[in-house]
């Protein structure tokens, strides 16, 4: 498919149709909608649009859709896989002005609120009121919760609280080719037709824009403890995950980071609260939640002597909420301290639990076999392990020919150990050329079938997801 860009007719219909100051041209605005946080990646918009309802979205749905002209939906620009570049210029859907949160349901413990709303914001607002929404990416300070939708986002409370898709109950999108609609119906429990309210979660802004999100909530812990535990050997700290779970606990986070993630986070955040000899190869950040904390003791004991049998250091257990607090951002600016320091391609490689030993060695092996370094950190009770591959000095030809082949490599590997390509950062831009190798042909017309039903002229958000070319990608 060929798109248009939007030219002058264009540009008049959408200043009729939104209000003053929100049809955007000019450099800053599209160089601020080129890239997300994926690499160095950049795609400049012809466009960047700012609606602020729902109607204002499906006029401008419907006039792209008869236009042929792409649409890139974006939330906050936090993705790591390149969903919301606009990889063949055409318009930036730009969420940020839906930001409100409608309502929040005490009786019926849900949320009603616009996408653009930032993950943290809207916890702490449910937070007031005594409930909880646990799915924290560890971006949850800037991204939007219509973006974690589209990513079926987690973050370390996935491990005991779920995902995003167990929270969602209903959404109001607008389609491809205009229409709005509800996906569901605001209930816990729903087994009426197929449900599209799931087929949404997940689908990268590719299927439909989200508009609405409703989102069931639970009672908020009242007490947790954290515990860092230093470990000799990386691939001792990824063994000892599973071991905890065989001895009856279930974390409320559990979260592994290799030395050099705590050493370059360290250094990016002046912090010098963890100490690092020389011998310590990676450390688990472990916490428990509930509502009795002699219980919570009990369980981080019984975790600590557990995991003892392995070469550990003396674990870190924070006794004020100030230390949680440090230990915990620590970790979430694991990320952007890595990428501080080097451009990076991050794998969100996932693979069964217990696998996880043979997955962190293979990766640390293909890394001396090519030739690259990489940092390894993640939520590893779930299996997830974020593996990044550090630019540093690596050649431009090694970098954009020989590098995809060695992460092709990886997945494949992720593959027999019974994983798949993505946890929780979607495929977007840069993993779709990898898709082949967790999906058979068949497998794959049935997703791009399911695309065709949605958006059969394929404006939406082209060129993600699907590993084949979509217009002049490139
Ligand atoms: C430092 C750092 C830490 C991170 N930690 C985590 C983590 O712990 N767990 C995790 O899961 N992710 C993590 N991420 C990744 C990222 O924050 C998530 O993927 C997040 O959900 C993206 O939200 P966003 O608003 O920034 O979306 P964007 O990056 O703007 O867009 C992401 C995708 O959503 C689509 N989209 C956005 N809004 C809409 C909408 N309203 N309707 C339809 N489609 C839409 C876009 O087209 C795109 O495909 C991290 C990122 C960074 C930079």
């Amino acid at each position: 498919m060929q798109f248009k860009q939007p030219d002058p007719e264009d540009l008049s219909y959408f200043q009729n149709i939104l209000n003053p100051g929100r049809v955007l041209s000019d450099d800053e605005a599209r160089s601020r909608c080129a890239s997300d946080q994926t690499e160095d990646l950049c795609f400049l918009p012809a466009l960047v649009l700012q609606p602020e309802s729902a109607e204002q979205v499906s006029l401008i749905l419907k006039h792209c859709y008869e236009q042929n002209i792409a649409v890139t939906p974006r939330g906050a620009g936090t993705g790591l896989s390149g969903g919301a570049l606009p990889v063949l210029g055409g318009i930036v859907l730009d969420m940020g002005r839906m930001n409100r949160i409608l309502e929040i349901d005490t009786e019926n413990f849900q949320v009603t609120t616009e996408p653009a709303v930032i993950t943290q914001v809207l916890q702490e607002a449910v937070r007031e009121k005594g409930l909880y929404y646990p799915p924290d990416p560890a971006s949850k300070g800037s991204c939007f919760i219509g973006g974690n939708v589209a990513e079926n986002s987690g973050g370390p409370k996935a491990l005991k609280y779920g995902v995003v898709k167990d929270y969602v109950l209903n959404l109001e999108v607008v389609l491809p080719q205009g229409e709005r609609i509800w996906t569901g119906a605001n209930v816990l429990k729903n087994s009426t037709g197929y449900n599209l309210t799931q087929l949404i979660v997940g689908s990268e802004g590719t299927l439909a824009v989200v508009t609405k999100i409703v989102l069931r909530l639970i009672p908020h812990p009242t007490a947790d403890l954290t515990m860092l535990v230093p470990f000799r050997r990386a691939e001792d700290a990824c063994a000892a995950v599973n071991e905890i779970f065989l001895a009856g606990h279930t974390p409320s986070a559990l979260e592994f980071m290799e030395r050099d993630a705590l050493v370059l986070t360290q250094a990016y955040t002046g912090s010098t609260l963890i100490p690092l000899p020389d011998d310590v190869a990676a450390h688990l950040l472990i916490e428990v939640d509930g509502h009795d904390p002699e219980q919570l003791m009990q369980d981080m004991e019984q975790i600590a002597e557990r995991v003892a049998h392995f070469d550990i250091g003396e674990p870190l257990l924070a006794e004020t909420k100030d230390e949680k607090e440090r230990l915990w951002s620590l970790r979430r600016k694991v990320g952007e301290a890595v990428r501080a320091h080097s451009v990076k391609k991050e794998e969100d490689t996932v693979v069964p639990r217990a696998k996880l030993p043979a997955l962190l060695r293979f990766v640390k092996d293909l890394g001396k076999k090519h030739g690259f370094e990489s940092v390894c950190f993640g939520h590893v009770g779930d299996g997830n392990l974020h593996v990044n591959i550090l630019r540093g000095n690596l050649s431009e030809s090694f970098w954009n020919d020989e590098l995809p082949l060695c992460i092709r490599e990886l997945f494949e590997e992720v593959q027999r150990l019974g994983g798949t390509l993505s946890g929780e950062h979607g495929i977007g831009y840069v993993q779709r050329r990898y898709m082949d190798i967790v999906f058979n042909p068949a497998q794959l017309q049935l997703m791009r079938a399911i695309k065709d039903v949605f958006d059969p002229k394929g404006i939406l958000n082209p060129g993600k997801i699907f590993p084949e070319a979509s217009g002049n990608l490139p």
